[in-house]
């Protein structure tokens, strides 16, 4: 197989808040070595238990906003109206420079912005199995308040229709069916238990 063009081992997983993909990406950062998951920098405070440099690059909104202006980021979005995350472009030149397959889940707004630079990447939409289960994940997380969860769910709604912009769908049922599935789109053969 001859390497791929720079793009081309460039994976954009996007879909509605809550459908898990960072459940799902999560999933392959732990069982499928050959794939580096992208870390994105972001405004928002850590979660307990997220560290930084290996959940995310927290930055201040200052930080960020440097990075803008010098052009660092390959995307970068105010997700849910409310804190910025962003691709910075060396994490994902240094990754491809490895030989590795490059993961990104980041939100839609992005997924448009790396379709723009790089049209040879590839791009994922993870749906839920229903509008239903997908409520019940949003709201069965408990990290947010009902103000941010109702905005999360009117965000969900915009971003289930964009799934025709994507190249294929997986449906998020079981982590790891999904997991086998996106692996399989970057040209790894799925392990399975
Ligand atoms: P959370 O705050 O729950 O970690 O992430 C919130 C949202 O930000 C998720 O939908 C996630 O996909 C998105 N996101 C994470 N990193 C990036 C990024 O680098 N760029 C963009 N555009 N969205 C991101």
């Amino acid at each position: 197989m001859s390497k791929p063009a720079p793009s081309g081992s460039i994976t954009v997983l996007a879909g509605p808040t809550a459908v898990g993909k960072g459940t799902v990406s999560t999933f392959v950062r732990d069982n499928y070595p050959e794939v580096s998951l992208s870390v994105s920098a972001t405004t928002r405070s850590p979660r307990p238990g997220e560290i930084d440099g290996v959940h995310y690059h927290f930055l201040s909104q200052e930080q960020f906003e440097q990075y803008i202006e010098q052009g660092a980021f390959l995307e970068w979005a105010t997700v849910h109206g409310l804190n910025k995350y962003g691709t910075l472009k060396h994490t994902v030149e240094e990754a491809a420079a490895a030989g590795k397959r490059v993961l990104l889940e980041i939100d839609l707004q992005g997924a448009r912005q790396v379709r723009e630079a790089l049209p040879g990447a590839h791009f994922v939409f993870l749906a839920p199995p229903s509008w239903e289960e997908l409520v019940a994940r949003l709201t069965g997380r408990g990290t947010e308040s009902p103000e941010e969860q109702q905005r999360r769910l009117e965000t969900a709604r915009l971003e289930l229709a964009a799934e025709s912009e994507f190249d294929q769908t997986i449906v998020n049922e079981h982590v790891d069916v999904a997991a086998a599935e996106l692996v399989q789109s970057m040209g790894i053969a799925p392990r399975t238990a």
